[in-house]
């Protein structure tokens, strides 16, 4: 009977075992997960679950006697450490060895620390990627307690966002001239400092961490402006580095994180990856989405691929992100744009819609589901309205589809 591993019990690797199961697949199937709890959903531990509003059980994507019923066999707190491509063995923490016939990476990503050099090891120093994370921090959220977050990215805005309401001090310093530059256009920049402005949050852009400061447990920081902060705790959001140190063993191609093809398939025919930890080719490069939409579509494509099916993998990305009252919903990937137009719906809903010469290439939609649901479907289907349509307050949007 073939033997599919799939090591990384998160997002991917629990989408992975269930496409197989459902696509039939009636062989052998084994998760591998380091974290000691089933496989669970990221995006609420900086939001709904940080904030104190969601219990630990209604994270986990199924329950963990699902994978029992559905005769998987799940690893729980258990690495691999190394994968033995030739003889096609992995060798896990407990010492034990594992035979495969074909082996999914779903490996997840690590978050950037800040070096030991300028105060990153220092006690009250987080960063927000697991669970054990977002608990080891909670007790730290008290009324009047002053947090400096490094880093405005999406998951240090959350963050933001959560002290906020929780009656905290907010400092946070963005090292670029705009909070979200990777990311987004200066429109959404702007909405979201504004949002965070309102609420109190200390927002200094184009403004980086010199260093952490304190004995043992950190209480200042010095910015690179020579300003001096006394701070209670520190929550770093720099981004993350995709989880691909077991390509090593394997010896695996990389290429921003691990590599593969249009079919998830790694430089190694019978190792497959998907999720945070791979790229797959777009438009002549390499690319890799961290969205739980990339995590599920791509593993499920891999596990039909697994199966022996030649399915591509033809992202259509979508993300969100809660800050106080806003639901900000992307479609779309904007890589390349060249000019953005705003249509706006009411005082506080207002989408972003991203051109590259006459191709719309995605939309950032704050509270303004049904203008996101348009533009997904309007990428999808390869659409283009004239920008000039969609900025009118007259174009019925919904009649665009029919175009
Ligand atoms: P993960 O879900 O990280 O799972 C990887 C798993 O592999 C981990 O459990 C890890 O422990 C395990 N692993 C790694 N190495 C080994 C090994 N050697 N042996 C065994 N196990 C191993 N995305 C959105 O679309 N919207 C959002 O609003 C959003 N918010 C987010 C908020 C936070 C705080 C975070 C951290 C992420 C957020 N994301 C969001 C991103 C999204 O959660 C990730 O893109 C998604 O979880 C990726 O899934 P994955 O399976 O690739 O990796």
């Amino acid at each position: 009977m073939a033997h599919f591993v799939v090591i990384g019990a998160g997002q991917a690797g629990a989408s992975l075992v269930a496409k197989l199961r459902a696509e039939g697949f009636d062989g052998q199937i084994t998760l591998i997960g380091a974290e000691p709890v089933p496989p669970y959903q990221r995006p609420p531990l900086s939001k709904a679950y940080l904030l104190g509003d969601m219990e630990q059980a209604r994270l986990y994507l199924r329950p963990q006697d699902w994978y029992a019923q559905n005769d998987i066999t799940l690893h729980l707190d258990t690495r691999v450490v190394s994968i033995d491509a030739t003889r096609k063995t992995i060798l896990l923490s407990s010492g034990e060895n594992l035979n495969y016939d074909e082996l999914a990476l779903t490996t997840g990503s690590h978050p950037r620390m800040l070096p030991a050099a300028i105060g990153g090891n220092l006690n009250g120093v987080y960063a927000v990627r697991d669970l054990k994370d977002a608990d080891a921090m909670a007790p730290e959220f008290g009324p009047g307690r002053h947090v400096l977050i490094i880093g405005g990215g999406y998951i240090g805005l959350e963050a933001a966002a959560v002290a906020a309401k929780k009656g905290l001090k907010v400092t946070l310093v963005e090292m670029a001239d705009r909070i979200l530059q990777r990311v987004a256009a200066p429109e959404t920049s702007d909405f979201f400092r504004a949002l965070h402005v309102k609420h109190g949050v200390d927002i200094r852009e184009a403004v980086g961490l010199e260093r952490l400061t304190g004995v043992e447990r950190v209480t200042g920081a010095v910015l690179t402006d020579g300003t001096e902060l006394e701070i209670d705790f520190a929550i770093v959001g720099v981004g993350i580095t995709p989880a691909s140190i077991l390509t090593e063993s394997a010896g695996l191609t990389l290429d921003n994180g691990i590599a593969t093809d249009e079919f998830g398939r790694t430089s190694d025919a019978h190792i497959w990856a998907a999720g945070d930890c791979a790229s797959f080719p777009y438009r002549g490069q390499q690319m890799r989405l961290e969205s739980v939409g990339n995590a599920i579509d791509q593993a499920e494509i891999v596990a039909q691929n697994m199966m022996g099916r030649s399915v591509s993998y033809l992202p259509k990305p979508w993300f969100w992100s809660d800050q106080y009252d806003c639901k900000l919903q992307i479609a779309g990937l904007n890589v390349g744009y060249d000019a953005v137009y705003v249509r706006k719906t009411a005082d506080d809903a207002v989408s972003h819609w991203y051109y590259r010469e006459d191709e719309l290439l995605a939309v950032d939609a704050m509270n303004d589901p049904r203008n996101y649901m348009i533009g997904k479907r309007l990428i999808e289907a390869g659409k283009s309205p004239a920008p000039s349509v969609i900025t009118d307050p007259a174009t019925d949007m919904k009649a665009l589809l029919r175009a």
